[in-house]
């Protein structure tokens, strides 16, 4: 019986140093791989971005789903869960993006991330979410929401508000970087609603495969049409490619659009069955390789705001 007690005791001593091991490490933004900086987690590309504008140089981050891809479904390596149970900050989407196979938070559970006291931060707090109305998805949250640039100065302060939270040392850089930040999205956002004024209202149908511009659509004054609601299993259907030529041939739309994450071969089919061309590409749930045009959010945003008002108005 003492044994037991005795044993009992020891391991609660030894929890004790671990917890007190672990709370320092969290405090001054350092931990085993020793550099000095933040480890982070982000979920995909874009958040990456973001996170990263904001924690500059105090940050070295890990992201998930790699560029190019589409984060709405992912399968971990060992190396992610490493990260993630290592990671002194974890940022995701939210929103049901990260919900395919439920990966995100399977991975939270393995990399012990679990809990309200986790420190796994959602990207999209506060933003009003927008909901799908397909046959199926009635009443899932949409995950777009970055690509209306409003919320994504909503990502800005949520990245900030958490890192000032695992490194309230560096309080004040995170909020200079944050604020410099802020300034230049809403620059670009003011940019973006006075150059598509410039295109009739009821010109400003937007077609692409997946329907990720809902949020985009209400920030820029868009009818958003798609060949099919948010990537799944099934994408690009017969019936789904029924029913947007029937919508491009009654709203006459002139102009489509190809989403760099997603495979061409639906729309391609679309722009053969309705004879009206592909305008160009656009960025919805990666970033670009780093080098090439649209490898940051803001860049990604600037080269969408030129295809789409290019695209809608080039030869009118
Ligand atoms: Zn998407």
């Amino acid at each position: 019986m003492l044994k037991k007690k005795f044993l009992f005791l020891a391991a609660a001593l030894i929890t004790l140093i671990l917890l007190a091991a672990c709370g320092s490490q969290g405090a001054n933004g350092t931990n085993n791989e020793d550099d000095g900086k933040v480890q982070v987690v982000t979920t995909y590309s874009i958040v990456y971005d973001i996170v990263k504008n904001v924690g500059g140089d105090l940050v070295d981050i890990h992201s998930l789903a790699p560029i190019g891809s589409n984060p709405h479904e992912y399968d971990p390596l060992p190396e992610d869960v490493k990260k993630t149970t290592d990671a002194e900050a974890v940022f995701y989407n939210g929103l049901n993006l990260e919900a395919g196979n439920s990966w995100f938070n399977k991975l939270m559970e393995t990399g012990g991330k679990e809990g309200e006291d986790a420190p796994v931060f959602l990207m999209s707090e506060g933003v009003e979410a927008m909901y799908l109305t397909s046959e199926g998805n009635e009443g899932e949250e949409d995950p777009h929401a970055w690509l209306d640039i409003r919320n994504g100065i909503k990502y800005a302060e949520n990245a900030r508000d958490g890192l000032i939270k695992v490194d309230p040392e560096n309080k004040e850089v995170y909020e200079k970087n944050a604020e410099e930040y802020i300034a230049e999205l809403q620059e670009l956002h003011d940019s973006a609603v006075e150059q598509f004024n410039e295109i009739p209202k009821d010109e400003r149908v937007l077609v692409t495969s997946e329907g990720a511009f809902k949020y985009f659509s209400d920030a820029y004054g868009f009818q958003a049409e798609y060949i099919w609601e948010i990537n799944q299993e099934n994408q690009g259907t017969p019936d789904q490619i029924t029913r947007i030529v029937d919508i491009i041939n009654d709203k006459k739309i002139t102009g489509l659009f190809l989403e760099t994450s997603i495979d061409p071969r639906s729309m391609e089919a679309v722009s053969n069955e309705t004879d009206v061309p592909i305008m160009g590409k656009v960025f919805t749930d990666s970033l670009a390789e780093p080098g090439e045009d649209g490898d940051t959010y803001i860049s990604m945003m600037k080269w969408n705001i030129k295809t789409i008002k290019d695209g809608l108005t080039d030869g009118k």
